[in-house]
Formats: C-alpha cells, structure tokens, sequence
C-alpha cells in the first residue's frame, strides 16, 4: 500500500490517504486486494467517520461485495447489516454481488427483503434479480418480477428486457421469450442473442433458424455468438446453404481463428451429412479441444463412419485430450456398431477410474454397447450400478436379454420395471416380445399383446405383429400364425412374410413357405435370402429338383448373393474378412489354420452339411466353399491372435447358416472357447458344443 501522507490524521499503520478524495472508489478499489485491507480501509473510514459518506459507504461496500470477488460475502453481508437504511443502490450492489459468487436463491431473497422495506427498485436491480430467476429457472418468481417491473412504470429498457428474455427462455417458457423480444422497440445484439440461446436451449431449431433470416432482412447486427447458435440449430435442420454461407463470412470476416465458432461449424457440416468437409476444416485447426474432437467423432458415428469414429479417438488420446461426455457416447455407440469390445471396455473402465457419474444417457449409452456386444453379465453390472434409470435404459435392458437368448430373464426385468412404475413404451413391448419368442412362451406372448392396447394403450405397430408371428412361428403354430397375418388391421409388409418364411424353413412347411415367398414377391425386389431359404425348405424334405429350380429363377433374375462378411476386433482393430477372398494380409495364415480347424471339428463328430452348399455354391467344391465361410475364417483368426480361452465375438452381415452354425457349436466345445456370433437378426453364445438360440434362428 503506498502512504500518501497525512496531515491531522495519525495513522499508525493503516495507510491513508488524505485529502480524502470526494469519490474515494479508484483508492477504494486500487488498495482493496485482501479482506486485511478491506478491514483497514474499514477502521479508516470509521474513525475518520468518512463511512458517514453515503457515496464512501457505497463505494466501500461495493468493494467487499464486487471487487474482491474471489471473497466470500460474510463480510459485505456484515457491513450491509450494519448499515442504517440502505438504499436502492445498495440493496443493487448486494444482489449483483450475490449473483457474481453464485448465491441466486440469496440474491432472490435480498430482492424480496428490498420490497418489504419498501425501497424502490430501479432497473438495475429489475435486470440483476431477474438473471438470478433464470439460472434458478425460478419461472413463478421471474413472472412476478416481470409484473412488478411492469407496474412500476418504467416503460422499455433494453436490458431489463433481455433479461427477461433470458429468464423466460431459460425457464422453458420461449414463447413468452419471443413475445418480450416482439414488444421491444429497439433490440440490440444482446436481445438477438438472448433469444437466440433460449431456442437452441429450448431445442426450437427452426425458429432459431427463421429469427436468423428475419435479423438479416432486419439487417440487424449480429456477432460470432449468434453465429454458433445459428450454426448449431442449421446442423439440426440440415440448412446446409445457411450454413455455407455463414462458412464464407467467418471467411470473409476472419473469424478463423476463434476455435469455438469453428467447432461449430464442424458440427454443422458433420449433421448434414458433410463429413469430408468437416474433416478438412477439423484438419486445419491450429488447436483443438475436446469439443471439437467430440464433434468430429460423433459425426463420423452419426454418418455411420464407425470405423473412422473409432480411429480419431485413438488419435485424439495420443493427443492427450480428455474424452468427455459426449466423446464417451458417441465411442460407444461406434463400438456398439462395429462390436468393438476392447475399446468400448476401455472407455466403461475410464468412467470407472474417473469416478465419473453414470448419467441417464452416458449409461445408456454403455447398455446399448453391451447388449449390442453379447456382454450379458457386463450389461447388468452397468444396469444396477445406474443411480438413474429412465424407460430407454429399462427398455435397452430388456431387449439386450431378449436378444441374447436370455428371455426368461428379459421378463423378470420388465416384471421389476413395473413394480417401480415405469411406463413402458412400444419399443419397451418389443423388447418383451422378443424375450417371449426366444424362451418359447406362446400364451405369455399372447397375453402381453392383448395387455398393451388394454392396460397400456399403445396401438400395436406392425413391428408387434412382427413378433407375433415370430412367437408362433418358432413354435411350430404355423397355420395359426398365417391366419393372424390374414387377420392383421394393416397391410402385412414383406419383413412380417419373411419371418413366416424363416419359421417354415425350421418346421419344415413347403406349402406356407412357398405361399410366403409369393408374398414377399408382390411386395418388393427378392432378396437372395428369400430363395435361400425356400430351397433349403424343398432341400431338407428330399425335393432336390425344386431346390435346384429355385436358385436357378434366383441366377435367372439376376439376383446375386451379398458376399459374407464378418468383422472380428483384435487387439483393438477391426478386422473384416470375406468369404473367399484373400484381400486380408494375413489370408495365407488364416486359410491355413481354417483347414487345420476343421481337420480338427471332423475328429469331434463334425460332418459337413452340403446340402445347403450345394444350392449355393455349384462351381466350388461344395466342402471347400463351405469351409470358407466368413465366420469360418474369422473364428480360425481369433483361435491363432487371440489367447486360449478368451472368448470370440464376431458380427456377421448375414445370417448364419446351418452348416457353421453346426460348425461353430464344435468349435466352441474342441477349442474350449465361448464364441458370441452376432448375425443380421440375433445373437448366438457358443458354449460347450451347444448355442443360446437352441437351434432356431
Ligand atoms: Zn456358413
Ligand atoms: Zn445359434
């Protein structure tokens, strides 16, 4: 502190300052670092009997209030008490205190105190009390604040409006947002923004995106905050060209260098669908933080760019950056796509290791991977370790189980989801469904459709027809099934003749089978699949000649079969391997060690099942193609990467067919391994030389 002399006044070591100036708050506020100065300045100003100063006072108390603001407020609140009377000024300089050290519920109640000692707000205390409603969306208490500032008289005052809006927008109440915004005669950038910010909150994309045309016909001026909320709302919207053309401004303006709009416009791009263009702008940013790293992986996993998702990430943690929430939810859904499980468990042990809190949509996110990946025990482990749960988790739950071949357990889940009143919802009903088609129960099945118009009122989407058919169908209720397809209240689609034809090839039914491979027919282009399955129908009842005539309309009709691919993750890469085909480096190991495996599954009992093979593959040799299958060569793969007894998880494109299905069930029993195939409609667990799908897929 510098002494600046004193004439008449003997301070020993408190400092001051004489003639004490008429405005004393540069002093105030050039000395004030510590409360210990704050207590000098204070037994100055007392002894001096300057605190009797109403503009001393004032200025004093807004230093301990305001300029110290790393301080608490005890000691402001203090002096404030001890003040007699305090005015409109004061009363302002405590609550903009209290919100600056985030107390806003304090602030409201000083605001309350203020009236009741019947001093008279003025605008500043109107726009201070009224930010404190907004981030206490206190919506009752900013209404009745609005009505006071009305009555008052005031008329329109720029910032107590944005307030206002600001309030309303925050607490939900947009549209209340807009009418302030629409009554006011003049708006500057602040008001734009403030609305702006209440409908990206508010999720109003259009709207945000229709105030932005009307501020450029109003040619109002806009700054790089509005741009970001414009940006964010064109991604939404897909307003690629609103966008492009806020992209040459910052352009034309240089506003390149502010990374946060940049980001934005990654985000942008990524939304509609422009993931390359994205890329290149992420590419040319000097430094990049965790949001623009999360929005450019979640573009490519919303672009269904998995794989590129996944290895920006490995880029982004060689970059030291801290993945957050929205980087975690996005890796897991690209891992949940691709099930690549050593990633998606690495970031499940990092939330651990972080301690980071299992929110309703980040454990969500860890169900939808684990279920996606076959992980039973891992996505109940998740699913009870959730503080919260909404009906998306229980639902995801649910149809996890069901789709594992663990259906029993699915409907105990959605017996507790009840008892804790969580209403399910239609995708809830499938999940339940399904969980009775796998476990085989008909009249629980039966039961549950009835209950969910009855006791739920959910109408039935054709996706629960679907699985009705699919319940009888499996279990051989195959005339009861193609009466309740006649009977449906829609038009059945070809998905819904498709499960009835899968069903025929199980039970073996030539006559329901052919009527559904009619159906699909008038119903759109037949997938290979189709003729697939009816001749392995004619096949498996000894009508060679129709199985062979089948595949024969399927060449003649030019349909091709879609080459199987299955993907396998070793050591934290995808790998994806074809059926015949030797694009993979190492397919010179894996065709070997296939043989071996298959030399090996002969010895245990294994007979290769042709007859599929040879409507499939007449110019290979039948044994030979069979053996090339793509889960065939992914399996030999893991049996030479991986170490013995690890489990292998496989996604496949297609289903899979008899013959490895067979194969694999051996496989798992010779190599002792615990093999999870994931195929287009379900999941199989190997295990012990039989298959969670017990043989019906
Ligand atoms: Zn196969
Ligand atoms: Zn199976």
């Amino acid at each position: 502190m510098t002494v600046i002399s004193s004439a008449g006044i003997t301070a020993t070591k408190p400092i001051i300052i004489t003639p004490f100036p008429d405005n004393p708050k540069h002093l105030i506020l050039e000395q004030c670092k510590t409360v210990k100065d704050l207590n000098q300045i204070h037994a100055h100003l007392i002894k001096t009997r300057f605190i009797s100063s109403p503009s001393v006072a004032e200025n004093f108390l807004e230093a301990a209030a305001i300029i110290l603001h790393h301080q608490p407020m005890d000691y402001a609140l203090s002096v404030f008490e001890k003040s007699n009377e305090p005015n409109s000024s004061a009363y302002n300089i405590m609550i903009r205190g209290l919100i600056l050290k985030n107390f806003p519920h304090e602030a409201v109640l000083m605001f309350k105190k203020m009236n009741e000692n019947s001093v008279q707000p003025d605008e500043f205390t109107f726009s201070c009390v009224l930010k404190a409603c907004s981030r206490l969306r206190a919506l009752e208490e900013g209404k009745q604040i609005h009505g006071q500032f009305m009555k008052l008289g005031y008329g329109s005052c720029g910032f107590v409006e944005n307030s206002l809006i600001s309030m309303y927008a925050n607490c939900g109440e947009v549209g209340v947002a807009r009418m302030v915004f629409d009554g006011m005669p003049e708006r500057d950038v602040f008001a734009w923004n403030a609305l702006f910010s209440g409908y990206t909150k508010s999720g109003c994309w259009k709207e945000a995106v229709g105030l932005f045309h009307y501020m450029l016909e109003m040619d109002a001026k806009f700054d790089e905050v509005t741009l970001i909320s414009v940006l964010t709302a064109c991604g939404r919207v897909g307003a690629l060209e609103l966008g492009e053309w806020i992209k040459e401004y910052i352009e034309a303006n240089r506003l390149k260098g502010n990374a946060t709009l940049v980001t934005a416009l990654i985000d942008m791009y990524a939304k509609c669908g422009q993931v390359d263009t994205a890329r290149s702008l992420f590419d040319q940013m000097s430094r990049r933080d965790v949001v623009a790293w999360s929005a450019m992986i979640s573009g490519y996993n919303q672009a269904s760019r998995c794989k590129e998702a996944l290895s920006l990430f490995h880029d982004m943690q060689k970059a030291n950056v801290e993945p957050n929430e929205v980087t975690m939810v996005s890796v897991l859904s690209s891992c949940a796509e691709l099930g690549a499980l050593a990633t998606g468990k690495w970031v499940h042990f990092y939330i651990k290791k972080k301690k980071l809190t299992l929110t309703v949509t980040l454990g969500t996110a860890l169900l939808v991977f684990y279920a996606k990946c076959g992980s039973i025990e891992n996505l109940i482990e998740v699913f009870e370790q959730m503080p919260r749960k909404n009906v998306l988790s229980w639902t995801v739950l649910i149809q996890g189980l069901a789709n594992n071949g663990q259906g029993n357990r699915a409907l105990k889940y959605f017996d507790l989801m009840l008892a804790e009143r969580i209403e399910p919802n239609d995708v809830t009903f499938i999940g339940v469904l399904c969980a009775c088609s796998h476990a085989g129960l008909v009249d629980k099945g039966r039961g549950l459709f009835v209950s969910m118009n009855r006791d739920f009122e959910i109408e039935p989407r054709i996706e629960h027809y679907g699985c009705m058919v699919d319940i009888l169908g499996r279990a051989g209720l195959l005339d009861e099934a193609y009466q309740f397809i006649q009977n449906m209240p829609m038009k059945p689609n070809a998905v819904i003749w498709r499960t009835l034809l899968a069903s025929c090839k199980v039970h073996k039914s030539v006559r329901i089978g052919e009527e559904s491979l009619k159906q699909i027919m008038s119903l759109e282009p037949v997938h290979s699949g189709d003729y697939l399955l009816l001749s392995s129908i004619y096949a498996s009842v000894g009508r060679s000649e129709d199985a062979l005539r089948v595949m024969g309309e399927m060449k003649k009709n030019g349909i091709k079969k879609s080459p199987g691919c299955s993907s396998i993750e070793v050591d934290g890469l995808i790998h994806e391997l074809f059926a015949e085909e030797t694009a993979h480096p190492e397919s010179e190991k894996i065709y070997a060690a296939t043989e071996k495996m298959m030399k090996q599954i002969k010895l245990a009992g294994y007979v290769p099942n042709t007859a599929e093979a040879r409507l499939e593959a007449d110019e290979y040799d039948k044994e030979a193609s069979l053996s090339h299958h793509s889960e065939k060569l992914a399996i030999a793969f893991a049996l030479i990467k991986t170490f013995p007894g690890t489990p292998i998880r496989i996604s496949k494109n297609l289903r899979v067919c008899t013959d490895c299905h067979e194969a694999i069930k051996i496989i798992s029993k010779v190599y002792d391994r615990e093999i999870i195939v994931r195929d287009r409609t379900r999941f199989h667990h190997f295990k012990d030389g039989s298959c969670s799908c017990n043989d019906y897929w």
